[in-house]
């Protein structure tokens, strides 16, 4: 029976007949398998959760322990069943715990990659193609104008940066969960050993990453202490604090930003943004096209973000393909 017959996209999320389930919904359901901790794909509520260890862990951390009525933690290429449904969990690349959902019934099969991308990460194990009927892929940065640079590029930018301005507090926006620590992992490569300084928003997820091995060397939170002494620092902050009163204790801030959409030199203008550092926990156009390739699924359905291209591309490609329109998944700020 193929995927469409027990697939179908409602207005909560992507709906699993034959389990009774939902992948990555935006309202609490009954029954969800979330791919990944970021709030357009991890919501609190829902009855039943199956996730990847990693992935329940950050959701305990934003959303309490009692974010969902039951756990169903799987570790990756574990089985589990869920109706007449056997789903197991395999690596995304995007952040710690993310995952793709492979999915089986009567023996067709279909993956949902949720967020991912290609590029070495050690804050995450890497994306892992696997065999299936349909692939259902992200469209986050599907335009051929979006090649994101070495990660070690952007990295050596923020260091020749730091070395020409030495009195400038270097103040990063970067999302919380996934992109501080692989920045912060990123810096440590480069041989910065410095402590970095982040907005207290961070301290609990960089705890956990570190609870899952992963050594992000000294650092410490911000506080109104030592705000004035962060003169030639790096500091991360959420996006969001780039702008609002928290930054002004600072002393002499040079306003960066790291993300995919840093490409877009007016977005970071817009934003007041000295140093748009251009790094992406997504695919890129690249990526997403010889993620196609090396998958090998005959159809590809894509989920959101710049799906016209993509989809386009599949079809001139062999693919069978469309786009499912789904909304409520744009990554902003990544
Ligand atoms: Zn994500
Ligand atoms: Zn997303």
């Amino acid at each position: 029976m193929h995927p469409r017959e027990w697939i179908e996209v409602r207005p909560h999320g992507v709906y699993c007949k034959v389990g009774d389930f939902y992948i990555d919904p935006m309202q609490p359901v009954e029954r969800a398998v979330v791919t990944h901790g970021h709030a357009d794909h991890a919501r609190a509520g829902h009855g039943h959760v199956w996730a990847t260890v990693e992935t329940l862990a950050i959701m305990r951390a934003r959303y309490g322990e009692d974010h969902a009525g039951t756990e169903h933690p799987l570790a990756y290429g574990e089985q589990a069943n869920i109706g007449d449904v056997t789903l197991s969990l395999h690596p995304a690349g995007h952040i710690l715990g993310s995952a793709q959902a492979w999915l089986e019934h009567a023996g067709t099969s279909i993956v949902f990659s949720g967020d991912y991308k290609r590029r070495p990460d050690p804050t995450c194990a890497p994306f892992e193609p696997v065999p299936c009927d349909v692939f259902v892929t992200e469209a986050t940065f599907a335009l051929p104008v979006f090649r994101h640079p070495p990660l070690e590029d952007e990295i050596a930018r923020l260091l020749v940066s730091l070395e020409q301005f030495p009195e400038r507090c270097h103040l990063i926006g970067v999302y919380a969960l996934g992109k501080c620590q692989r920045m912060i992992c990123a810096l440590r490569a480069a041989g910065y050993q410095e402590t970095i300084y982040l907005h207290g928003a961070m301290q609990r997820l960089c705890k956990l990453y570190e609870s899952f091995g992963i050594a992000l060397g000294p650092w410490e939170v911000v506080t109104s202490e030592n705000a004035k002494t962060l003169a030639g620092k790096i500091v991360l902050c959420p996006p969001s604090a780039l702008q609002d009163r928290w930054s002004r204790k600072l002393p002499d801030v040079l306003t960066a930003a790291a993300s995919g959409w840093m490409r877009i030199r007016a977005r970071a203008r817009q934003k007041g943004v000295e140093l748009p550092l251009v790094v992406s926990d997504h695919a890129d156009w690249d990526e997403l096209t010889h993620t196609l390739v090396d998958v090998g699924a005959p159809e590809v359905w894509v989920t959101h973000g710049r799906d016209d291209a993509l989809v386009y591309y599949a079809q001139q490609h062999g693919f069978k393909a469309q786009a499912l329109h789904l909304l409520g998944y744009e990554d902003d700020s990544e």
